[in-house]
């Protein structure tokens, strides 16, 4: 690893960048600029700093120059990646310690039966729960599934700051929909990398409730996994189709804007596996009594699109 004050970068491995930030100093150094949004002199970066002895603060600054902040002629700067790395500390710093204990919301209630759902926030991600069927996963609360589980939704800690129970649920929504899009397209929605999509079939499914071999309702679904990061998408396979122009045309004929709303739509839809080997599927949405009948091969490509 090497520092430049010339405006250049030298690669840093994933250790190297989590060594080089694990400093107060230099994370201050970052946080500082960022919220300064101009060239900072030296004097007046470590006066905004609070560091008093120039050499302690000299050498703190010197790892981040290069990596994560420019040297320029009317001063320091952040670079993009110094950008990220506050970007990422502020979204899970900007409540402390975020909690949103099991509330009923009742507004959006279960897709399969109609019951009131619940919600609560863990781990980044918003999961949500039947309160009276099996929901998408079944009743078994073992691999951190919850009974009547309907699924988790990825949203960072800052997303559940000043909103109640009902509005997370809608944000979270709203984040994971431009999440399960960019991904569709093959772009990591974390770091931009490219994405393996891989399909999900349970060859013995049993209709009815939960299927005893897969543990969920529907047989096919999908895992989206970068290349580069640890993101990994999993869902059924109506959140990798919400992205196809088919789908988008026909829920925005009818009125539904999937990035708000509770999509029914993508809960409640009939599957049929026609072929496993390659895999061939076709999946049956309704919005107001209209159906929407995709057929999919094993790329997870649309292959044909009919409107009823
Ligand atoms: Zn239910
Ligand atoms: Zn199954
Ligand atoms: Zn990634």
């Amino acid at each position: 690893m090497g520092e430049s004050d010339t405006g250049e970068t030298a690669t840093l491995s994933p250790d190297e960048a989590f060594a080089l930030l694990g400093n107060e100093t230099r994370l201050a150094i970052l946080r500082t600029l960022a919220a300064a949004g101009e060239p900072l002199s030296f004097t007046d970066l470590r006066n905004r700093v609070g560091i008093r002895q120039g050499g302690q603060f000299n050498y703190h600054l010197d790892k981040v120059v290069g990596h994560f902040v420019d040297k320029r002629e009317d001063g320091y700067v952040l670079r993009q990646t110094g950008k990220r790395v506050v970007e990422a500390v502020l979204s899970g710093t900007l409540t402390e310690d975020p909690v949103l204990e099991p509330t009923v919301v009742e507004s959006w209630p279960c897709p399969y039966c109609g019951a009131p759902c619940e919600i609560r926030f863990r781990e980044e991600h918003v999961a949500r729960r039947c309160t009276s069927c099996p929901g998408l996963y079944g009743q078994r609360d073992t691999g951190g599934r919850w009974p009547g589980d309907l699924g988790a939704l990825h949203l960072p800690p800052a997303g559940i700051a000043g909103r109640d129970a009902q509005t997370v649920l809608e944000s979270a929504f709203t984040w994971s929909y431009a999440e399960w899009l960019v991904a569709a397209k093959g772009v990591c929605p974390r770091c931009s990398a490219r994405v393996d999509h891989t399909l999900l079939v349970c060859e013995e499914h049993a209709d009815g409730e939960v299927c005893d071999a897969c543990g969920r309702r529907k047989a096919v679904g999908f895992r989206s996994a970068c290349t580069n990061c640890d993101t990994t998408l999993e869902s059924v396979l109506s959140m990798h189709l919400a992205a196809s122009p088919e789908v988008l045309a026909f829920l925005t004929t009818h009125g539904v804007d999937p990035l708000t709303e509770s999509w029914d739509w993508g809960w409640d839809y009939e599957e049929e596996v026609r072929s496993t080997d390659p895999f061939e599927g076709r999946f049956t949405f309704t919005v107001d009594g209209d159906e929407l009948t995709l057929t999919v091969d094993e790329d997870l490509e649309v292959v044909s699109a009919v409107t009823e």
